[in-house]
């Protein structure tokens, strides 16, 4: 069974460890160095990125996961998880570093102020570690990011179905690290999770 790691320092952390347990890995909070250093896998929760980059960089995470990253440990991000693991990002706050790892350019609480929050269909591409068959996803979007554009090597799993946004990338992966712009550890369907747990299974063979 992996072990999956949950970024710790803010943001919404049960939901995506009982996301990970319906989906069949175990899952851990991760805050130090030691306890990164001992999951085959990670999630980057929802949350605020300035704030997860100042305490990544204050508990002296932020080396450390970079180095994982390059390693090729699989990550999933969600939200400012996204932005997290996007090597450019617009409209953040001057001081704010990604980990990076993802060779895109995110922004920022894109949707604007009327659009916030809303939920949406996702309209799926193929590319998703596996799980995916079922049809679109239903998307919830909380003051999220959409990708504004992304480099060759990466894969676009997903783009807004309707609405004024329609057509903007919500999902990617490259290799082993996975970005949506929506929280599917809020919507009781863990397809997203099990793909990832099964990216994790495969990373470790
Ligand atoms: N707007 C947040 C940020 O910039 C992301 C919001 C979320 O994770 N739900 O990090």
């Amino acid at each position: 069974t992996p072990v999956i790691g949950v970024l710790a320092l803010q943001g919404d952390v049960r939901e995506h460890a009982v996301a990970l347990a319906e989906a069949d890995a175990l899952a851990r909070p991760v805050r130090r160095p030691e306890e990164l250093a001992e999951v085959d896998g990670l999630v980057i929760p929802g949350g605020e990125s300035t704030t997860m980059s100042n305490l990544a960089l204050a508990f002296g995470l932020m080396e450390p996961l970079r180095a994982r990253v390059a390693e090729g440990m699989p990550v999933y991000g969600s939200c400012a998880g996204m932005i997290m693991l996007a090597d450019k990002v617009l409209d953040g706050r001057d001081d704010q570093q990604s980990v990076g790892g993802i060779d895109m350019t995110v922004r920022r609480n894109a949707f604007g102020r009327q659009n916030e929050s809303f939920e949406s269909t996702v309209a799926l591409h193929g590319g998703w570690a596996t799980g995916l068959e079922g049809g679109p996803l239903h998307g919830v979007f909380i003051r999220a990011p959409w990708v504004e554009s992304v480099g060759a090597g990466v894969e676009v799993l997903a783009e807004l179905a309707s609405g004024p946004a329609a057509g903007r990338i919500v999902a990617v992966r490259q290799g082993n690290l996975l970005a949506t712009s929506f929280h599917p550890e809020l919507t009781g369907d863990h397809r997203v999770h099990a793909s990832f747990v099964d990216l994790v299974r495969a990373a470790a063979r």
